[in-house]
């Protein structure tokens, strides 16, 4: 029998701080959170080999007294729960934890100048603690050498230089942004600057700039949503704007630093009718929650939350992300166009998808008219005709129409948002015009999300069909996925696929969508299988719903350069304005782009 003993204060510690202090980076979060704690307006980050052997962090906070540096290592001390309410916190510290387990585990110096009087306490793995004055003028310095040299094992779970540097870059910037007004210098070579502006949007949207470049302020959009006690402040961007992992998702709640898994689904969710699978927006949200009722307590090293009602707050940030996109969407201005051109180009290599039947609405065309005069080029008649691609039976009669300066039809063409339809380049680009502007329209994006819009209504509407395979398809998968995918077999089945486990690792797929035809069903069903298994708990039944459609819709009905008559082309626009989230494909990029006759004038050197 062994004897219960209890673990010394030291061995303590340090298990304390596997769990707080696990690499440079979070060491760097935990001082300069305190340098913040002590109102500190400048921050001084130096780094030696990825901060694996040396770490300073200098401030001009207020200090500390002899007895507060003395206090300052020991564990559970702190000075930031005056009334012992874990319920009520205000600061970034509050568990006391951060300098007793660095000290224990690493060579550590504080300097430290509260005004009145300056010291310097020098510790060592938790031992041989010293304490003498110090000649230090302001602040307090906090030097970290050689961190886990007391426990070697943690030493090699350590990462190569560059990715601890670049895990301490990630780390600043989250923190240079929930404290604009704070500079923050790291090894002399990033700087964010004080921002110096009253205005708290202002100075957060100077910051985001200074950290993700120009291409964010032209594609920020300002967010200021209160609801139920729930304030969100911050900026989200069009999805045009998006990037490849969620790095570039800031999330605060009360001013924390969080990647909460709840919020980063919310936000998913919010993009989820704009977005490719696979592309995460860019965005810095400030979530502001009374205190009683969120607990931050709820890992050590803080960037996950607990909200007493999580559903409340999800769906508040999903809502609020949808409506804002859908009223941007609205006011949508060609202003927009030099960047809708420099995405075009970008994903000019993308898959291009079409689909196959679109009804034709036989559209009339005496409507094609305008003053296409006032906004001409150079370009003789003679070489419009050749540049635009059009059916030949109504090739002629369109040309002469629109020749003609109708004025009278304008009206009728001003009813459409996306004008009248004049042609077509390369059997992707529909040529239209209202009577004031020109837009260019990606057919096969169009396509995409009309497709995406109705598989949308009708699976979650009615019923849908199912189409029994003659054969079943058997596909075999990892095991984690198997199973999330069968746990979520209810709910394919409401979508109209029929699975069935088959042997060990593998699924039988028995029925399938009928509207979706002809499609590639293992490719669709390893996709959905990935999802599934990315699927947290906190997900709800309409968002699961929402990912497996655009799965589909992804893999539907799909040809490139289908050749459209003038009747189909219109039939497509007026489709496209009757369509739900039309400005975008669900790749986010833009379907269309528009040219005002001021863009006109301005391209042609007359403004
Ligand atoms: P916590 O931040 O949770 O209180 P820490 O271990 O991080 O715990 O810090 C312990 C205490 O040391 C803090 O409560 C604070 O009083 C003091 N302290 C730490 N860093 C600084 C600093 N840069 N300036 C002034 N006081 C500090
Ligand atoms: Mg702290």
């Amino acid at each position: 029998m062994g004897i219960i003993k209890k673990l010394s204060e030291g061995l303590v510690n340090r298990i304390a701080a596997g769990e707080v202090v696990e690499k440079p980076a979070s060491v760097i979060k935990e001082l300069v959170e305190n340098s913040i704690d002590a109102n500190a307006t400048e921050i001084t980050v130096i780094t030696k080999d990825g901060g694996k052997t040396y770490i300073s962090i200098t401030d001009n906070g207020k200090g500390m007294s002899k007895e507060d540096l003395e206090l300052s290592i020991e564990r559970h001390a702190t000075s930031k729960l005056p009334n012992d309410d874990l319920f009520d916190i205000h600061t970034f510290g509050f568990r006391g934890e951060a300098l007793a387990s660095i000290s224990s585990v690493a060579k550590v110096r504080i300097s430290t100048n509260n005004k009145k009087e300056s010291w310097e306490l020098n510790i060592e793995g938790g031992k041989n603690k010293t304490i003498k004055p110090s000649a230090i003028t302001q602040g307090t310095k906090i030097e970290v050498s050689d961190l886990f040299f007391a426990t070697p094992a943690r030493l090699k779970f350590l990462k190569t230089d560059r990715s601890e540097n670049s895990a301490i870059i990630e780390t600043l910037q989250r923190l240079a942004i929930s404290h604009p007004n704070v500079s923050i210098n790291y090894n002399n070579k990033i700087k964010f600057l004080n921002t110096n502006k009253e205005n708290k949007e202002e100075s957060l949207k100077e910051r985001l700039k200074q950290i993700l470049g120009n291409e964010f302020e032209e594609s920020s959009i300002p967010v200021n949503i209160e609801k139920h006690g729930l304030k969100i402040t911050g900026f989200i961007c069009k999805p045009t704007y998006n990037k490849a992992n969620s790095l570039y998702q800031y999330l605060f709640v009360n001013d924390r630093p969080v990647k909460d898994k709840l919020l980063l689904a919310g936000v998913r969710a919010g993009y989820m009718d704009v977005l490719e699978r696979g592309r995460f927006p860019v965005l810095a949200l400030f979530i502001e929650i009374d205190p009683t009722e969120v607990d931050v307590n709820v890992h050590p090293a803080k960037t996950e939350v607990r909200f007493r009602d999580a559903n409340l707050v999800k769906n508040i940030l999903v809502s609020s992300i949808r409506q804002i996109i859908a009223e941007e969407e609205a006011n949508a201005t060609s202003s927009d166009i030099r960047s809708y051109l420099q995405k075009q180009v970008e994903s000019s290599n993308s898959e291009i998808n079409t689909v196959k039947n679109i009804n034709s609405e036989n559209h009339n065309f005496s409507q094609l008219s305008g003053d296409f005069k006032r906004i001409s080029s150079p370009l003789t008649n003679h070489s419009f005709k050749k540049s635009f691609s059009m059916p030949n039976s109504v090739q002629e009669s369109s040309f002469n129409n629109f020749n003609q300066n109708n004025e009278t039809n304008i009206s009728e063409e001003e009813s459409f948002p996306l004008g009248t339809a004049m042609g077509n380049i390369c059997n992707n680009y529909i040529i239209s015009k209202t009577s004031e502007e020109l837009l260019v329209i990606d057919q096969h994006a169009c396509h995409e999300r009309i497709v995406y819009e109705k598989l949308k209504k009708e699976m979650l509407n009615r019923e849908i069909k199912r189409q029994p395979l003659l054969i079943p398809e058997v596909i075999s998968l990892p095991q984690t996925q198997l199973e999330s995918l069968l746990d979520q077999k209810d709910e394919l089945y409401k979508l109209g696929l029929l699975i069935e486990k088959f042997g060990t690792n593998e699924i039988a797929v028995q029925e399938t969508p009928a509207i979706l035809g002809d499609f590639n069903i293992t490719k669709t069903i390893k996709d959905l299988a990935e999802e599934a298994e990315e699927f947290s708990r906190t997900e709800s039944l309409e968002d699961k719903l929402n990912h497996f459609i655009k799965t589909y819709a992804c893999h539907t009905s799909i040809r490139a350069g289908k050749k459209l008559s003038l009747e189909e082309m219109n039939s497509l626009l007026r489709q496209m304005e009757d369509t739900p989230n039309s400005g975008q494909c669900n790749h986010g990029r833009p379907t269309f782009v528009k040219l005002s006759l001021n863009d006109l004038e301005k391209l042609f050197g007359r403004k």
